[in-house]
């Protein structure tokens, strides 16, 4: 099904190509050299060119015995040397072996390694191995890994404790990585207090707030919690003034076109503005502007529209200023366990987990029901204009991945 068949609804992957090419307009391109332990959920700014082939020389995969191959003849060898990892071996002797242990450098002249488990270690030391040596076996050439002078990593990587641990392995004490965005979060709504609060008459608790806040850390991102901001025209254009120097305000609520809507209105005026109703449930009016020059991004208020539409069109907005090339988070096929019977004309991301190796939807999928969230290992997607029976196959995202 087409846009053109719900005229006015936004089709998810055209709002997204909109926020991408917004993001590549304004990139943040400054750096900062952080050491490793600081980088976890940076981005890399300069490629990570290895110094260093990987393993920086052979060595043994196995404890047990380095020999040259073409001195196997089913005789017993003699043991001419220990090498355990850390040292730097003599040449080998011809004709005899080494006892090796795994990691250690395979002396010079030798090419194959036995295991410990296949040697027979006779009464006078030495050596006889039953089973035939292939050339090369049990050795971990120099350079398998990687090459002096290769491009490990991209710029524009994402640094999590894998990507950490192979910059450690090339002997990087220190990574260029882009600044961290600062992100200035704002929650709307009159009716909206802190935890720790008593719950007043029509109050509820704020909770996109916290959500986003910690969210964001985990991005990377400088956080600036913004508070909550009431509905009143004159305190939204006072605060937006306020966070002038800030890489994105990310506002929650307040963003229908009802009577309450004074992000847009603060936008339209100070700004510019564009509303999009986008053809995503749940989700839908989503605000993209500028205030005073500062990119704004109103996501819904509903805690699982926000979460849904943070995580599928504000985060990878929010990657791609960083120069993030792959932005679009991970999914794959599942099987459904459940049916789908109405088409709806909106993409619906549905809370879901796995049962018996098919995705179940949790069964309240309302907007405003965060616990869905937290029961769900990932959103199952289900097309505009589809029907589905149980065990057809739809898309499946991980929240583990999206929450990264
Ligand atoms: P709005 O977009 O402002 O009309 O809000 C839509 C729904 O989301 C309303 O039920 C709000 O009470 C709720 N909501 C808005 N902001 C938050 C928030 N920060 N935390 C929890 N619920 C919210
Ligand atoms: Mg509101």
């Amino acid at each position: 099904m087409s846009a053109c068949d719900h005229p006015g609804l936004l089709p998810v992957e055209a709002a997204l190509e909109r926020l991408l090419a917004l993001a590549e307009a304004t990139p943040i391109t400054q750096s900062e050299r952080v050491a490793l332990a600081a980088a976890q959920g940076r981005v890399l700014a300069e490629p990570l060119i290895a110094s260093l082939d990987l393993p920086p020389w052979p060595n043994s995969a196995m404890d047990g015995y380095a020999l040259r191959q073409a001195d196997w003849r089913g005789e017993p060898l003699l043991v001419s040397q220990r090498i355990f990892a850390g040292q730097a071996p003599a040449p080998l002797e011809p004709g005899t072996c080494a006892r090796i242990f795994t990691g250690a450098p395979l002396p010079d002249g030798a090419d194959s390694v036995e295991m410990q488990e296949n040697a027979e270690v006779l009464a006078d030391g030495r050596v006889r191995f039953s089973e035939p040596i292939k050339p090369g076996q049990h050795v971990r050439p120099q350079g398998q890994e990687t090459r002096k002078g290769e491009t490990v990593l991209v710029a524009g990587t994402r640094l999590r404790a894998i990507e950490l641990g192979l910059s450690a392995a090339l002997g990087a004490a220190e990574l260029t990585v882009v600044r961290r965005p600062r992100v200035a979060v704002l929650s709307t709504g009159d009716e909206l207090i802190e935890p720790g609060q008593p719950l007043g008459p029509g109050q509820i608790y704020n909770s996109n707030r916290t959500l986003l806040c910690s969210w964001l850390q985990q991005l990377g991102c400088a956080v600036l919690d913004a508070g909550i901001l009431p509905d009143d025209l004159h305190k939204t254009r006072t605060k937006l003034g306020e966070l002038a120097d800030v890489d994105l305000i990310l506002s929650t609520g307040g963003v229908s076109v009802g009577e309450a809507d004074f992000l847009g209105h603060a936008l339209r005026e100070d700004g510019e503005l564009a509303l999009w109703k986008l053809a995503i449930k749940p989700g839908k009016p989503l605000t993209f502007g500028h205030f005073r020059g500062v990119p704004v991004i109103g996501l819904p208020g509903n805690p699982a529209s926000t979460l849904v539409t943070f995580a599928l069109l504000a985060r990878p907005y929010l990657l791609r200023r960083l120069g993030v090339v792959e932005v679009t988070p991970l999914h794959f096929p599942v099987p459904a366990g459940f049916a789908w019977r109405k088409p709806g004309n909106r993409r619906e991301y549905l809370r879901a987990r796995f049962e018996r190796g098919r995705a179940v939807l949790y069964p309240n999928q309302s907007s405003g029901v965060l616990r869905s969230a937290a029961w769900a290992e990932g959103l199952v997607e289900v097309r505009e204009g589809t029907t589905l029976a149980e065990g057809d196959s739809v898309n499946f995202f991980p929240l583990s991945e999206l929450l990264t």
